[in-house]
């Protein structure tokens, strides 16, 4: 089914897993799904390396997994900025063969160490592509926080509404921790005429690593009241998980108070965060 099909029914909910690294088991990432049957969310989406970490084949398999295993809706992620036109052939391909209708088209972060080849500049070009090559629902990435590439969000949301224009059934933002910055910027989009539905992006922050990394690889603001939970509770790692599923689960209660279109929840493979989430507000979903 086509994910553009649910939002005219309901709210979404989404999980996001991702594949195991080249030297890790794909075992580890079989065990959160596994861990996640008999819950159904709306979707989940795959990630896929953009180059460089080899974990992309395993990606197939992963989306596999979702749909047969948990006969969930997958959605699998597609970076093209590492790809010849004749390498995302070969993956639409193996979607159609697979039978996945959703795509996430997206430009992927440039490695420094790999030069990107020339086919697919940016994410509104693979959403051209893919357009003409097949009947996809295809999805795109947006910032509430202004992607880092961007002078500022006027520019950002410009080139939004280009990838938009291009065919972008429905985007899911960078997380954010700061609700007042999505409906800041749900409002820009709105005024500069995107109309799509836009997921919400939500990461639970559930230990200390992850803040860090997080906050410096995305560049999400975080409010005063939630660097002072995650502050009081950092020397202990239970404590810091359920602050971290409260802090989330807020976030998600807020946001559909405010009619948000969908809510993606960054799992970071973790099941017990996941169901924990899942359940405090699935009754809020329908
Ligand atoms: P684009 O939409 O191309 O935007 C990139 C930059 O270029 C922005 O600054 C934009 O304003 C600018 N721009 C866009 N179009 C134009 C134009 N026509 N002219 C001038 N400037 C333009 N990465 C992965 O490698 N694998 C994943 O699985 C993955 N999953 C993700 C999932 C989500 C929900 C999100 C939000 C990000 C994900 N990423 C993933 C990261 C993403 O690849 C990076 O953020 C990347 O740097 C930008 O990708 P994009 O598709 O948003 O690019």
């Amino acid at each position: 089914m086509k994910i553009k099909e649910m939002f005219e029914k309901k709210t979404v909910f989404s999980f996001e897993v991702f594949p195991p690294k080249k030297t890790s088991n794909i075992e580890t990432v079989y065990k959160t799904l596994d861990e996640l049957k008999g819950l159904t969310p709306d979707f989940i989406s795959v990630t896929f390396s953009a180059g460089g970490s080899g974990n992309s084949a395993l990606a197939f398999d992963v989306v596999s997994k979702v749909k047969e295993g948990n006969k969930v809706e997958p959605m699998l992620h597609l970076p093209c900025i590492n790809y010849s036109k004749e390498e995302i052939d070969g993956i639409l391909e193996e979607c159609k063969k697979r039978g996945i209708d959703n795509i996430l088209a997206l430009r992927g972060d440039i490695n420094p160490d790999i030069p990107p080849k020339k086919d697919f500049r940016y994410a509104s070009d693979l959403v051209s592509y893919i357009k003409e090559r097949g009947d996809f629902d295809i999805a795109g990435a947006c910032y509430p926080e202004v992607h880092s590439d961007s002078a500022n969000m006027v520019e950002d949301i410009l080139n939004l509404k280009k990838k938009v224009d291009a065919g972008a059934d429905h985007l899911i933002t960078q997380l954010f921790f700061d609700n007042d910055a999505f409906y800041n910027f749900r409002e820009k989009t709105q005024i500069a005429g995107i109309h799509v539905p836009i997921e919400a992006g939500i990461m639970p922050v559930t230990n200390k690593s992850q803040i860090e990394r997080m906050v410096t690889m995305c560049g999400a603001s975080l409010p005063a009241k939630f660097a002072k939970v995650m502050q009081k509770y950092e020397h202990n790692p239970e404590a810091l998980r359920d602050a971290g599923i409260a802090y989330a689960i807020n976030q998600i209660v807020d946001l559909l108070a405010n009619g948000v279109d969908g809510i993606h929840l960054y799992t970071m493979n973790n099941a017990y965060v996941a169901k924990h989430i899942y359940d405090a507000v699935a009754s809020l979903l329908k």
